[in-house]
Parts: structure tokens; sequence; C-alpha cells
């Protein structure tokens, strides 16, 4: 039997509702339950791959091809289950079927309304697929109370009424504040909350609750009373120092026991959180420390490189050193020198990225990391960045550029306008929507043998994500590689470039796929590994 349990949040966004699922789903497979995971997004877009990563934080892209939210990557590396298309689903991918449908007739004169049209697609699609699965946690964006929210809501609390009695649990995550001046953790934003999704007919079976202390009895009672929820049911989510404490914070905490006794599942023996304690205990202890610097444009958002950030933590933890990060916005080496700045750091990283602002300095940082021997990770954009520093400071191509930033002479990087999909021609004309017409998603890669890169992956056939609408220009790759630079990998067909590297260099590879969103804290990816375990020498150097 599938049981569902629904994520909502409240009082204040931010509180962490993604990672509070995936924790919940990591403590449930450590019983032995198979989990699924899946987030309902309010918002108007068909998907977040319009959408800027300063606003709404970084595009996690599955293995077939959907760019969902970031949300999902959290759910991935807690859980080591690939997520897919059909786990994430927006007000507007809904409003596009329903609209598709009317157009077509489909609907034989009816008048198309949010109850029971919309509703009833949200929950068709959360029902949807679920064979197998002891339990699927369904995660609702945003927080109670929002306009654009209501129809989730409302769909839920459909399939609570409509599923078998004891089938369905509505977990809360809202804030405790701690007030100083009172000297206490403050309930009332959370009973307000409660209050909310009680007027939609939502009666929360469980409140997990952010606070930065302990909950005192007496706060629990009154939480308890309050909010009609069990004493026991009230849920202390503390601060922690990692995000990979959290499902040893939890247990510690007694969610699971919770979640288990509320379906009237009998605990079974421990869970099996050996694994969680051995990266919680290597993120706490590293034996050193290495300085990334990392060279990008959307520094000033984190989220907007949540994968990236954490899969360079797991490389930290797989080299038992704590990976710290300096966020340098590369627009600054357009003005400035970055010798300064860079200087003394271990690594350098440039991340994926689109459009001319900062184009410029993140080839300056190319270009600084490959003169000084400084190892140096380039991932899609920052290897097209890379690409065309060799091209100009190494082949004497003072014009080489991207296409994407204008017409020139050298498009050393140009459009993506064909690609193999499998056995099938996919095809973008220059003027098509920008919307989930980028090559998207899983492609095989063959790597040269013995390249670096090779070396790396210990083997030649590789499957990556890939998120990009402009490749480096094969055109140039003869007059590349005389210089140094070799193309390493390629799509199978051999016709688009995969990877590359300077053969002259300790550590200089460029990527033309996403190794960030593949890399989980048990299986830290073996390019950051190696990057990590680069950096560690270079450490060792300056
Ligand atoms: N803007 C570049 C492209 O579209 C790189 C994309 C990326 O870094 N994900 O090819």
């Amino acid at each position: 039997m599938t049981r569902y349990v629904f994520i909502t949040g409240g009082v204040v966004s931010s509180l962490g509702k993604g990672l509070a699922a995936a924790a919940l789903a990591a403590l449930l497979q450590a019983r032995g339950y198979k989990v699924r995971l899946r987030k309902l997004d309010p918002y108007l877009n068909v998907d977040p791959g319009t959408m800027s990563p300063t606003q709404h934080g970084e595009v996690f892209v599955t293995d077939d091809g959907a760019e969902t939210d970031l949300d999902l990557g959290h759910y991935e590396r807690f859980t080591g289950v690939p997520a897919s298309k059909s786990d994430n689903i927006t007000t507007g991918r809904i409003y596009q079927d329903i609209i598709t449908k009317e157009r077509r007739g489909d609907y034989l004169g009816a008048t198309i309304q949010v109850i029971p049209h919309v509703t009833n697609a949200i929950k068709a699609f959360v029902l949807d697929g679920n064979e197998g699965f002891d339990f699927v946690l369904v995660e609702i964006g945003g927080t109670v109370g929002d306009i654009e929210g209501l129809p989730f809501f409302e769909a839920i609390r459909q399939i609570g009424q409509e599923s078998p009695r004891g089938t369905c649990a509505y977990l809360h995550l809202t804030l405790l504040p701690y007030i100083p001046s009172a000297g206490e953790l403050k309930t009332k934003p959370t009973q307000h909350s409660v209050k909310e999704l009680r007027s939609i007919g939502i009666q929360p079976d469980l409140l997990l609750c952010r606070c930065d202390r302990p909950i005192p009895a007496d706060e629990r009672r009154k939480l308890g009373l309050f909010c009609n929820v069990r004493e026991s049911a009230v849920i202390e989510a503390l601060d922690v120092a990692s995000i990979y404490d959290v499902p040893l914070s939890y247990r510690e905490a007694g969610l699971d026991r919770e979640v288990l006794d509320h379906f009237g599942l009998a605990p079974n023996a421990e869970p099996e959180l050996g694994r969680w304690r051995t990266i919680s205990e290597r993120v706490k202890n590293p034996e050193g420390e290495v300085t990334i610097a990392i060279v990008g444009k959307y520094t000033g958002l984190k989220d907007a490189y949540k994968s990236l950030t954490e899969a360079l933590t797991h490389g930290g933890i797989a080299n038992n050193v704590r990976v710290k990060l300096e966020w340098i916005e590369s627009e600054v080496f357009e003005r400035e020198d970055p010798a300064p700045f860079l200087e003394g750091l271990h690594g350098i990283l440039v991340p994926g990225g689109f459009g001319q602002r900062g184009a410029e300095g993140k080839i300056r940082a190319a270009r600084y990391a490959r003169e000084r021997n400084i190892p140096y990770f380039g991932i899609c954009f920052g290897m097209q960045m890379a690409v065309i520093e060799a091209a100009r400071s190494l082949a004497g191509i003072e014009a080489a550029n991207s296409t994407e930033f204008g017409d020139t002479p050298e498009p050393v990087v140009g459009l993506l306008t064909e690609w193999m999909k499998g056995n099938e021609l996919e095809r973008r004309a220059a003027e098509g929507d920008l919307g989930g017409t980028m090559r998207l998603g899983a492609y095989r890669a063959s790597l040269k043998e013995g390249t670096k890169i090779a070396q790396i992956y210990g083997g030649t056939e590789i499957s990556e994500r890939h998120r990009h609408r402009y490749e480096v220009n094969m055109a140039y790759r003869e007059c590349l590689e005389a210089k140094g630079l070799r193309f390493s990998g390629t799509s199978p067909d051999g016709l688009l470039p995969e990877t590359v590297e300077h053969e002259n260099h300790p550590w200089f590879i460029g990527v033309q796929f996403h190794p960030e969103l593949k890399s989980r804290p048990f299986e830290p990816h073996p390019l950051f590994k190696s990057f990590i375990a680069a950096a560690v020498v270079q450490s060792r150097l300056v």
C-alpha cells in the first residue's frame, strides 16, 4: 500500500522544506521503505528553466531532460534515487495541459474551473505512477496563504478525503522564532499558520518546528493544544551545522517514529543510519582545508549554485578536507587584475552561466589558472570560456568568441542546431523558443584513452547531464590541440566536444555537461573528488 505524506510550509519561506522532505525520505529509506519524493510548484512558469537563478536558485536537470526545482537535487542527494520529469509540476504546466485539451474540445462543452478541473489535474499528477512505493512524499512549494498555492492545498485536502483511512499524513513545517527581550521561543506565528491551514480544511498531523534551541515543555504543550496536534507530534527541527546532519537530528527528535505511528506501523528495528553518521563525522572533523574560488555571475544568491557547492563539499568529504569557497563576481576581473583576488587560492572553478555579462572576467580567470598552474575546473560555460581563452592566447585567434554574445568572425563557440538524442536527430532553429529547447538531460560521451579525464573516471564511456544551447566549434579542434588543449571527450558519434584538458597543466579540465548534478555525499563525483585532490596538492605548494 502506498502512503502519502504532504509537506507544507508556514510562517516564512526558506525554512528548508525541500531538505525536510529529503531528510524524512532518507529516514524512511533507512528503515527499508521504498520512498518517492515529488514537488508541486505553484508558480505560473511552465518549468523553472527560464527563471533567473538569482531569483529562484539553480535549475536542476534530470536524466530525462526536465528542468526542475532545486529541491529535486536535495531529493537525489539524500536518497540516491534519480529524480525524473514526473517528480515536479507547476501551475503553468497544469494550465498548459488543460488549455491544450480545452482547445482540442476534449471537455465537450463543460465550463473549465479551478475546482474540479485544475484540482483534478493536480490530483491525477500526485497519484500517478506510485505503484511499488511504500511512501510518497509530496512537497508543496511556497507557504500556506499564498494565493497561487490554493488549488494545490485544495487538491491535497481532497486526496486525504478520498484515500483509504490512515494512508495520508499532513506535515507542516513552521518557525519558532526566539525573541531575546522575552527570552522565549514564540509559538504564535505557528498557531496562526496552522489556523490558516485549518481554514482551508487541512488539519496537520505533525508539526516540524524550526528553532535555534530546544522547545521547552510548556511551549510544546501550547503548540499541541492550540494547533490540535498530539504533543508527541510536535517535532523539534533544531538548526544544525551541516545539512547532512538533518536526518540524524530528525531521528533524535523522533520524526520517523511519529510518522510510522501516525500510519499505525510498528517501528521495525533501528533505522540503518551508519552512512549518515560517517558523513556527519567527516564534515565535522576534516584533516585539512582548501579554498576554491568560484568565479561566476550569480554569486549574490548561493542557491543559484546549490548542486555545485554540494558537489564541492562531497569532493571535500572524499579527501577528508573542508572546502572553503571564495565567491567572486567575474565582472570584477574586467576592471581589475585577478591576481590579488586569486593568489594563494587552491583551485578556480568557473561554473555554468548564460549571457555576455561577466564573460570576459571568466576568460581572464581561466587564463590566470592556466598560466599559474592552478587547478581549473570549467563547467559548461566555464569550459566554453576556457576554450576561447586558449584560442586567443595560445592559437593567436584574437577575435575568438562565442556567438552567444553576438556575431563574431571567429565563432570558437557557436550555436548548437543539430545533435543526436539516442538514434534521433534533434533540431533547433536560432529564432526558436527559449523554454525547454536546450540540449537537456543525460547524454553519453566517449573519453579518449590515456587522457586525464579518462583516468579520473576510470573508464571511457560516461553519461552526464547537459543544459546548453552553444557548443565548442569542432572546426577549431586541430589548431587548439596543436597548442596543447586536448579535446579529450566527445559525443559517441564524435561530432560534439564534451571535454577538454590542457596537456601541460597539473589539472585543467573543462566539461560541457554538469557533473555536479550527479554527485552525492555517499558517492562523490569523480571529477569533484579529483579536483579537490588537486587543490590539496596545490595547497601544499602555496
Ligand atoms: N550559455 C551556455 C550555453 O547555452 C552555457 C550554458 C551553461 O553553462 N549551462 O551553451
